[in-house]
């Protein structure tokens, strides 16, 4: 058995774009930073193909002050680190269409109710008429009721971006080192010591440890939380469909749907990608179950939409990244009880590329601290034995914001 040698303030584990860019901002506020990563840098749910929704529009009240936060990052790591970080902030729509058996007066009482809270909690919202929405998006279906307009939105290439906070990490010092998966927490009295690897090898922690392995992080902590610490986690495989685009249309915007679960958007080489939609799962042997109706699902409602996708032609799908999803959709960013040295962040719930620099940003704060900024008390995992807490933080941030506003 070996041992690695050298010490640093931060070991983490789990190279996606919280691991990456955790270790960036670590490493630009000058520590010492050692990146494990079971595979290669945007393995996981950071990588693969086409661009992932940076999107403020549609959230859970709860992640608005943060992903204001994140989209500000956002848009200033693409014009400061060299070569950018694959964003494009385009705008986002988030489409109103009348469900069965809902009133018009209705759906618009609730867009406009959501366009203030979205607004007063730093995302500016507007509320667009029917008219106003086709002027902006010609080849939306015109039996639309209107939309949500949020102009920060956008999207980003999330290999890229995860790929290049990894690179400026090591440019700033941090080891990134690839193909090594922990297995255990090693621990002494109230603190992780070290992390096992797979072949055996001990990495010592000295400093501080941080989880973002993301579908591996459960396994991780599972030994290492008390009773009362519940992660109610799960993985989810969502669905990602690119189709072609004979007639040369343009989508201008990220598009996203009030009911509908759906996110279209054009690629840069005109391709359209579809996503969002209903996910698939994997069977005991890894053969994909679902994908055939989920593709049907998810084409027929692209199309609702945006009909002219009806004379796309297909090109692929692809449901091979999973993403794990907390029982009330938020994440989790906490401290093992038993562990004062470590944080971790998972459950990000299908939507945790876009507000990821906005937690790193509030992770990194605690981290360099020892004290825990407010803005993470919605995310702390005591919410699933205390409700309470949730709820208040929720209030507390709306006063605040009404107040400011
Ligand atoms: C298909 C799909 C579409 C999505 N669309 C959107 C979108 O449009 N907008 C949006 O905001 N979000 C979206 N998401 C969610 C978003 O991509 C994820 O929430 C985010 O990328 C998670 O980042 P991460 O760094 O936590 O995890 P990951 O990228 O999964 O990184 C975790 C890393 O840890 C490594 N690892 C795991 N276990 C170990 C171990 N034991 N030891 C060492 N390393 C380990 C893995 O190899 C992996 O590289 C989507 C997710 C998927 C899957």
């Amino acid at each position: 058995m070996t041992t690695t040698s050298g010490s640093f303030d931060f070991v983490i584990v789990g190279g996606g774009i919280y691991g990456a860019s955790l270790a960036h901002d670590l490493s630009h506020a000058g520590k010492s930073v050692l990146l494990l990563e079971a595979g290669e840098v945007a393995d996981g749910a950071s990588g693969g193909p086409g661009e992932r929704g940076v999107r403020a529009n549609g959230r859970d009240i709860r992640e608005l002050p943060i992903v204001s936060v994140s989209l500000e990052r956002w848009r200033q790591f693409q014009e400061t680190i060299q070569g950018g970080v694959g964003y494009r902030r385009v705008g986002g729509l988030t489409i109103i269409d009348k469900p069965y058996g809902q009133r018009e007066h209705e759906i618009r009482g609730v867009m406009e109710a959501r366009a203030a809270v979205q607004t007063a909690l730093g995302n500016p919202t507007q509320f667009l008429s029917r008219d106003e929405t086709l002027a902006k998006e010609p080849e939306l279906s015109p039996g639309i009721l209107g939309a949500l307009w949020c102009p920060n939105d956008g999207v980003g290439d999330h290999t890229f971006a995860t790929q290049q906070f990894a690179r400026q990490a090591e440019k700033l010092g941090a080891v990134v080192r690839r193909g090594v998966k922990v297995v255990e927490i090693l621990h002494r009295n109230t603190a992780a010591t070290g992390v096992k690897l797979a072949d055996g090898e001990i990495v010592p922690v000295t400093g501080q440890l941080i989880l973002t392995a993301n579908a591996g992080t459960k396994a991780l902590l599972a030994p290492v939380l008390r009773k009362d610490e519940l992660t109610p986690v799960f993985n989810l495989m969502p669905q990602m469909m690119y189709v072609t685009n004979p007639e040369q249309r343009k989508v201008n915007h990220l598009l996203g749907h009030m009911h509908r679960r759906l996110a279209i958007k054009q690629l840069p080489d005109g391709t359209i990608m579809l996503s969002g939609g209903v996910s698939v799962t994997h069977d005991a042997e890894g053969r994909l179950e679902g994908s055939l109706s989920a593709t049907a699902i998810n084409l027929n409602d692209a199309i609702q939409t945006m009909p002219f996708i009806d004379r796309s032609k297909f090109v692929s799908v692809d449901a091979s990244r999973a993403d794990t999803v907390a029982v009330d959709n938020i994440p989790i960013v906490d401290k093992p009880a038993n562990l004062t040295n470590t944080i971790y962040g998972y459950a990000w719930s299908g939507h945790g590329f876009a507000i990821s620099l906005g937690f790193t940003h509030y992770i990194t704060q605690w981290a360099l601290s020892g004290e825990k900024p407010a803005e993470l008390d919605p995310f702390t995992v005591r919410r699933f034995v205390d409700p309470s807490m949730t709820t208040n933080a929720v209030l507390d941030d709306l006063r605040r914001s009404f107040r400011a506003a």
